[in-house]
């Protein structure tokens, strides 16, 4: 099964990043079923690389390998012991039990995303190609990995663009238990994998959340876009003098009282809001409320880069507001996690907040995703999650 490309459009092939778009396309052979492998050919007929197909999309083809090899079980199994082989070098179980096992395209996979919290592995399929082999990898990931159970959170959006419905269930195993418990940094987190955000946690900011602990002693915390209160838990564990905690959704600060609980931190000192961090920030500005530190991790505000004016409207918006509130020699922690919005223009979108709220900062610190989540080199989409270090004054 084959696809020519029009002239000129296997350079990107031939810098080995791992997409085709439709445009790119001259033939389709016709009777290539959505997920099915295909060889991608230049339009001379060279062979350039094996591919799943994805007819609805407009990224038609996403590449498995740039080898003249066969992509079966044994593939596959190769992919998922190098990405193990990766998280044991660099040695992310030292201090956590949950962590990305597969991060797509960066692990040569795209499509599939694996998360394992403890002996519970969470898979997601975002592709025609990944729907295509889900059956083998969950086969082949409890083989690799010994882990019985797999839950499916395959309820992603972008799955639309692909004509595929949401999936969401009971992979392999028996355990239908919707919270497990993990240990990150010695602290303990209720995740609920069945209808928390992405596979149930945060855990490309496990890292960060404990670089937040390093600063919180005897400090006065916000924490914007609290989620189930990681960075919240952090603070408190590490002797923060007040943590004040907001988020929209009550679920999530539901979870996050739990992990108050377990942890036994001291709950007097921590308060949470349930509300809209917009207002909220200018409401504090309004009453000149101020904090040592200050959390900003917003969700994704632009996915692509279409979305990235409007989305850096917004980032300016919150970090002007927290700029405000920050007290002198406060320490603003400000994330993106937006693919649309890169290092260079968010530094860019930080520096401005703060010239508009009429302070002085500087960058201590440059953070990004752990490294469980890897950049393929060919890959720079996978470096989605920019993190800085502000201190005022
Ligand atoms: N820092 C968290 C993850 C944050 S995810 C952690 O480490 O676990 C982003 C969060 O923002 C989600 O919990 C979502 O419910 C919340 N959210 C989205 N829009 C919001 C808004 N306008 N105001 C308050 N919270 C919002």
């Amino acid at each position: 099964m084959k696809i020519i490309l029009n002239p000129g459009r296997e350079k990107s092939l031939l810098r080995r990043h791992p997409w085709i778009f439709a445009s790119a396309i001259i033939s389709v052979d016709m009777e290539i079923v959505p997920g099915a492998t295909v060889d991608l050919l230049s339009s001379e007929g060279k062979f350039l690389a094996r591919a799943s197909y994805s007819p609805i999309s407009q990224i038609r083809a996403r590449v498995w390998t740039f080898e003249d090899e066969s992509v079966d079980k044994d593939f596959f199994r190769r992919k998922i012991q190098t990405a193990i082989e990766l998280r044991k070098m660099s040695r992310v179980e030292n201090h956590t039990n949950a962590y990305r096992l597969l991060h797509a395209e960066s692990d040569g996979m795209p499509g599939f995303v694996v998360d394992q919290y403890k002996d519970m592995l969470v898979l997601q399929s975002t592709t025609a190609g990944s729907d295509f082999w889900k059956e083998i990898i969950a086969d082949v990931l409890v083989e690799e990995t010994g882990i019985q159970n797999i839950y499916e959170r395959s309820d992603v959006d972008v799955r639309e663009l692909e004509g595929l419905k949401p999936i969401t269930g009971v992979l392999r195993g028996t355990s239908t238990d919707p919270q497990l418990q993990i240990t990150e940094y010695n602290l303990k987190f209720n995740v609920d994998i069945q209808h928390g955000h992405k596979t149930g946690f945060y855990l490309d900011q496990c890292a960060n959340r404990q670089r937040v602990g390093e600063f919180a002693k005897d400090r006065d915390v916000l924490n914007c876009f609290c989620y189930t209160g990681g960075f919240s838990i952090h603070a408190l564990a590490n002797g923060a003098k007040s943590v004040l905690s907001v988020d929209s959704s009550a679920d999530a600060l539901a979870l996050l009282e739990e992990n108050i609980a377990l942890n036994r931190v001291p709950a007097d000192r921590h308060t949470s809001i349930e509300g809209d961090v917009f207002q909220l920030l200018r409401k504090f500005r309004d009453e000149n409320r101020s904090f040592d530190m200050i959390i900003l991790d917003p969700p994704k505000f632009a996915p692509t880069a279409a979305h990235a004016e409007k989305a850096s409207r917004a980032y300016k918006d919150i970090n002007l507001l927290a700029f405000k509130l920050l007290r002198h020699g406060g320490v603003l922690f400000t994330y993106s996690c937006s693919g649309g919005i890169d290092a260079a223009l968010f530094q860019k979108i930080v520096a401005s907040a703060a010239l508009d709220a009429g302070v002085d900062a500087r960058i201590i610190q440059h953070l990004s995703q752990g490294s469980d989540h890897p950049v393929s080199l060919h890959f720079p989409e996978g470096a989605y999650l920019k993190g800085l270090v502000c201190v005022k004054g």
